[in-house]
């Protein structure tokens, strides 16, 4: 299998790497939202959030937290403006925005002024019957998975 992020976890492709463990490395995204865009991913491939195994999937979190805490004290900065917050997104499929077929965890470092908006404060409110019914959707369907 030909997958970039493989081979920069087995140090095949070159990377500016933060941190490593037995599970998971982290380094800087090549094509950064921000200065300080970290993507955290198991080494071992998996192709999508479901198929990260599940305490791997619980130490790239605790990773992501390290590192966001780490790019808070980094001194990295946007037109003089410090990092003062993060956000932490992962993209499980096409339609979600993924382009690189290796789950990976972004950890974006928040300036003033970065631009980078989510966009989600002017969309209208869902009733209380429509999120009822979704929400009831959802959990039949956690009923049928494995507890955590
Ligand atoms: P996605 O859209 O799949 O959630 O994010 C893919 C991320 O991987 C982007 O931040 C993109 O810049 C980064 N990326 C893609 N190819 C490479 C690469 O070869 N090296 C590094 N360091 N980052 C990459
Ligand atoms: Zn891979």
């Amino acid at each position: 299998m030909n997958c970039i992020f493989c081979s920069i976890a087995k140090k095949e492709s070159p990377a500016a790497v933060v941190y490593e463990d037995e599970q998971c490395l982290a380094f800087l995204s090549i094509q950064p939202i921000t200065p300080g865009h970290v993507l955290v991913i198991p080494k071992a491939h998996a192709s999508g959030l479901g198929d990260i195994p599940p305490q791997t999937c619980g130490h790239m979190m605790r990773v992501g937290q390290r590192v966001a805490a780490a790019l808070r004290e980094s001194g990295l900065s946007l037109n003089e403006h410090p990092c003062e917050g993060i956000n932490l997104l992962l993209c499980d499929g096409a339609v979600a925005g993924q382009t690189v077929g290796h789950a990976h965890l972004h950890v974006l470092a928040r300036f003033v002024g970065d631009g980078f908006n989510l966009g989600h404060a002017d969309l209208p409110l869902a009733t209380p019957q429509v999120l009822g019914e979704r929400a009831e959707q959802i959990r039949r369907a956690l009923s049928s998975l494995p507890p955590v």
